[in-house]
């Protein structure tokens, strides 16, 4: 019997020992993988960093001065019309001016029909009808001043330091002005274009261009007229790409985010504010909003924002540079570095924010109802539909209603391997050799996401120089353009037309 015992005994000591070397070779095995997982990481994010250091800020070509003496004084009479949208006035004197400024680009093209206040021309290539024609798109309206200015915001001084200041300067007469120069240039150089060119300009872009680019978009629609390519604003060229000076980058925009705004609606009861009930309207819509500050929408990555990031790699700092060159196995990660960063974060998800809300207008009445408006900007993928049933699905126990005010769906994406994209491509290294061209989506709206029945390959894209500060200036105080950033955008213009 003890021998039986002593057999046994020995079994399990040295099953026992066998498991604990082996799980020890095991662990160890484990945390060598890992180790070398970590290692491997480290490599391809220093490489990926390499690239950094062969980047060179950006040099800008000598401009023309009499053009670009032209097109800034053009800049600057154009800032010097208030055309708000909605102010017909200002509109009409902007046609107005666009006539007298450039009268051989009116003689040589064709103005065709538009709504009052819009403006579109063409100008003809050959009339075999060959090659779709290509547009290039712009608006003549501006958003109202706003606070914050200095100085008049429709001056359209030029400073000691050669910006031209005001109200349209980046968006977007700089624009506008860009292509009437342009072409104006190429006419008295004796050019003509080998397909049909357009320029179209809205008149209502910043409110919707439901009066201007749509109807436009309807009557070219009503025609069967196709589009090679569309150039419309939107990305441009940046000189600190990332935050990184002297990472100069050209951002062009393959298709744009749709925009949807539900009203949340919450009701309690009305009454004196001196005998609350335990849930007001205003509490309730306060817990609504808080349920969509803490859960946006889940974040995804498109192939264009894939595109995107990889070659923004070498901007990046060590560790969102390290998140972005393990992917697909880092994605997480990736997502969570870039969450506090806004214009990052906008391209891996639909995002949402309140941007109004009302309750009472007195200080001492309970209102009967609270509302609050939520801005949400959609991705590719989602649409205003699933986007209103994941509001709803945050809030349904509580006492409030979604509606859906506006719903604007994300546009189709452009394709890079297209011959539209490489023509701009070409014509960007052929002015700034070594600059990398970075698609993207970009997150607001724009007039061509009209045309998107017309066209395969709508390109946001406006030519200008623009480090990330000036950029900001778009839609606010001190919004400016430097004049040789003109030149370049005029330049450019010219050879894209050329180019296609
Ligand atoms: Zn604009």
């Amino acid at each position: 019997m003890t021998f039986i015992k002593n057999i046994y005994a020995w079994v399990v000591i040295a099953r026992s020992n066998f498991a604990s070397s082996a799980g020890s070779w095991l662990s160890l095995a484990l945390w060598g993988f890992i180790f070398l997982c970590f290692c491997g990481g480290l490599i391809r994010t220093l490489v990926a960093g390499r690239d950094l250091k062969k980047t060179k800020p950006l040099s800008m070509p000598a401009p023309d001065r009499d053009e670009s003496q032209h097109a800034a004084e053009s800049l600057s009479e154009a800032i010097r019309i208030n055309s708000v949208t909605g102010n017909k006035e200002g509109i009409g004197q902007m046609n107005d001016f666009l006539r007298t400024r450039y009268p051989g680009v009116f003689e040589h093209l064709n103005l065709m029909p538009s709504p009052k206040g819009s403006l579109l021309l063409r100008w003809r290539g050959p009339r075999d009808g060959s090659r779709l024609p290509v547009m290039f798109c712009g608006h003549l309206d501006v958003v109202p001043a706003g606070e914050g200015w200095q100085e008049n915001p429709f001056s359209g001084r030029t400073d000691a330091d050669g910006y031209i200041i005001g109200r349209g300067a980046i968006d977007c007469k700089n624009v506008v002005i860009g292509l009437f120069e342009a072409v104006d240039s190429l006419i008295k150089e004796g050019y003509t274009p080998s397909r049909d060119i357009y320029l179209s300009f809205g008149h209502d872009e910043e409110t919707g261009g439901a009066e201007g680019a749509a109807k436009m978009a309807e009557s070219f629609e009503r025609r069967g007229v196709r589009f090679e390519a569309i150039i419309d604003e939107g990305g441009y060229i940046t000189t600190d790409h990332f935050g990184r000076t002297g990472f100069p980058a050209a951002l062009i925009g393959l298709g744009e985010k749709g925009c949807s705004y539900f009203k949340i609606t919450a009701e309690a009861a009305a009454g004196h504010s001196s005998v609350p009930p335990r849930h007001t309207a205003v509490g309730v819509l306060a817990e609504a909003i808080c349920r969509i500050e803490a859960a946006p929408p889940k974040a995804r990555l498109l192939d264009a924002i894939d595109e995107h990031i990889r070659l923004s790699m070498p901007a990046m700092r060590f560790f969102q540079r390290f998140a972005v060159s393990n992917l697909p196995f880092s994605e997480p990660l990736m997502f969570r570095i870039f969450r506090n960063n806004p214009s990052v974060n906008a391209l891996f998800r639909t995002t949402l924010a309140c941007t109004q809300v009302k309750g009472s207008d007195t200080p001492n009445v309970l209102p009967g109802r609270a509302e609050c408006i939520v801005s949400a900007r959609i991705l590719q993928g989602d649409t205003p539909e699933s986007i209103k049933k994941y509001i709803e699905s945050l809030t349904d126990d509580l006492s409030c209603t979604v509606e859906s005010v506006l719903e604007i769906p994300a546009s189709d994406i452009a394709d890079t391997k297209s011959e539209a994209y490489k023509t701009i491509a070409t014509v960007i290294g052929d002015v700034f050799p070594g600059v990398a061209c970075i698609p993207g989506i970009q997150p607001i709206t724009t007039d061509s996401r009209h045309y998107g029945k017309l066209c395969d390959n709508i390109f946001k894209f406006m030519p200008f120089v623009l480090g990330s500060e000036l950029y900001r200036g778009m839609h606010g105080a001190g919004e400016r353009i430097h004049k040789d950033s003109l030149a370049v955008g005029v330049d450019l213009y010219k050879r894209l037309i050329k180019a296609f």
